[in-house]
């Protein structure tokens, strides 16, 4: 079993789950990616069902000189040609204490998995706005959530320990205490210094959550925009909201007023008094008709509606930038390019509002860059390759639009897969420097650089 000269047989003999090269039965699944855009193909792609198979697989990366690169969903996969691909869906394994309100999370497992575990419970994590995104990436990209966000800070505030597998080969549980370097490190510094194969993180008392989106006509879309800029940062914590503009398409499962319409989503969740997320929400009711009114008293387990994110796959190209402020200007900046009107071919451009608990520090601190940004922007277009070059270009004219009120870092989490990265830029120079020096330290050959790469420095 061999590669471009790569012999396998060893590792495959030694490895409990899945080896296989280009061309075996089941390689190609195993590289699947969420976005066609960004394929993955490795020389050698291990299923791994184990942190010993991570292990194996990592130490013959090393042997070989080859770059690791790993895939949960390939949401943000970055390309691995060449080098040792590791699948960790199979590492999907939860468990909750509720003594201690923590769970275990397996390095693979998806918010879906994990909110199956914990809402149960009337407990919940920082989670995402996509049930179907792999928890611990997000994790370890920061990780801003549409309801609990602004209260409990960044879901990598909230890890207590990490399990990783350094670059050496070596299973270590990092703790604050036991590596405060490297615990610095993952806690925003994504796959640069490990593969992680599980994760400890805290639980919040959460059973119910007051929101979900109201949809109105793209046409409204100035009325509402305005509107929200100046109702978002006024929220309390226990407030969330973002809004997009978007380009539904013409999918069945949605409802009629919303199937291949321009509409304007307004997204919100108020964990507390059911009434009191109501009287929030009121002003932002009566500013334009809605279509839909999809905001109510609902179970936690329902958080996926907020946001309905496409569970894909889907051939998308993205870009993000982050807000310093959003003056009325801004707005018509952004609407001019993608509001009534125009011919903005993107599927949809939103605006998350951020503040609260993630402009604080946790203790002790981590490598999240973000704090006291106080809007996100990120942006999407759906389509085959011919329409890539229009959807690349009018993405740009976006971020460029925005540039005069953009904030000098960037969310590593929305950070796209497929277009370069100014990676520096998005840590900032001290946070960069020093992940720069703890990557020395861990990775000095830089093994994990199929990612937004950190060097070692
Ligand atoms: C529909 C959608 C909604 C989203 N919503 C949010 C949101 O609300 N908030 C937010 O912060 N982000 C959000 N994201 C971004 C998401 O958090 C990132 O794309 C994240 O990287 C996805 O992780 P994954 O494991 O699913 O993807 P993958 O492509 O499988 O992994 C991405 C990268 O993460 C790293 N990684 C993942 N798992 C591990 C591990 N166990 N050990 C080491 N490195 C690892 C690797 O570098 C890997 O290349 C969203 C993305 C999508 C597509």
């Amino acid at each position: 079993m061999a590669h471009n000269g790569i012999d396998v047989a060893g590792l495959a003999a030694a490895v409990t789950g899945h080896v296989a090269v280009p061309g075996d039965d089941g390689y190609d699944a195993e590289c699947a990616t969420y976005n066609p855009y960004t394929p993955l193909r490795p020389a050698v792609v291990v299923g791994a069902v184990s942190g010993r198979d991570v292990a194996l697989a990592i130490r013959f990366a090393g042997e070989h000189g080859l770059p690791v690169g790993t895939v949960t969903t390939g949401h943000q996969a970055r390309g691995v040609d060449g080098g040792v691909l590791i699948n960790l869906r199979r590492l999907n394994r939860v468990s909750v204490d509720l003594e201690a309100r923590t769970a275990r999370v397996g390095g693979g497992a998806l918010w879906a998995e994990v909110l199956a575990a914990t809402t149960p419970h009337g407990l919940a994590p920082v989670h995402g706005s996509a049930p179907g995104v792999g928890a611990t990436g997000y994790l370890l990209g920061g990780g801003q959530s549409p309801t609990l966000g602004r209260r409990h800070g960044y879901g990598a505030d909230t890890i207590r320990s990490v399990e990783i597998v350094t670059a050496d080969g070596s299973a270590r549980r990092v703790t604050a205490d036991s590596d405060p370097d490297l615990f610095f490190a993952v806690r925003g510094g994504k796959g640069n210094f490990g593969v992680v194969t599980a994760v400890e993180i805290a639980l919040f008392p959460v059973a119910r959550f007051y929101g979900g989106a109201v949809f109105a006509s793209g046409a409204d879309a100035p009325a509402l925009l305005h509107a929200w800029r100046t109702w978002a940062p006024a929220l309390p914590e226990s407030a969330t909201t973002s809004v997009a503009v978007q380009r539904l398409p013409p999918d069945p499962a949605l409802p009629a007023p919303l199937r291949g319409a321009f509409v304007v989503a307004l997204r919100f969740a108020y964990v507390g008094d059911p009434a009191e997320g109501e009287a929030l929400f009121a002003p932002m009711r009566a500013v334009v008709p809605l279509l839909v009114d999809g905001v109510l008293d609902r179970p936690y387990a329902e958080v996926g509606l907020i946001h309905a994110d496409p569970p894909g796959p889907l051939p998308y190209v993205d870009r993000t930038a982050g807000l310093r402020e959003l003056p009325a200007e801004a707005v018509d900046a952004l609407l001019a390019l993608i509001g009534p009107g125009t011919d903005c071919p993107l599927a949809g451009v939103e605006l998350r509002a951020l503040g609260g608990a993630l402009d604080r520090q946790p203790e002790p601190p981590n490598a999240v860059a973000t704090r006291g940004m106080p809007f996100v922007l990120f942006g999407f277009g759906v389509g085959g390759p011919d329409a890539l070059p229009g959807l690349r270009s009018h993405l740009a004219r976006v971020t460029d639009a925005v540039a005069p009120w953009a904030h000098d870092r960037k969310m590593v989490n929305f950070m796209s897969a497929s277009d370069e990265n100014d990676v520096r830029a998005a840590y900032g120079d001290e946070i960069f420097e020093r992940l720069a020096k703890i990557k020395q330290v861990y990775d000095p050959e830089n093994l994990f650089r199929a990612n937004h790469n950190i060097p070692p420095g």
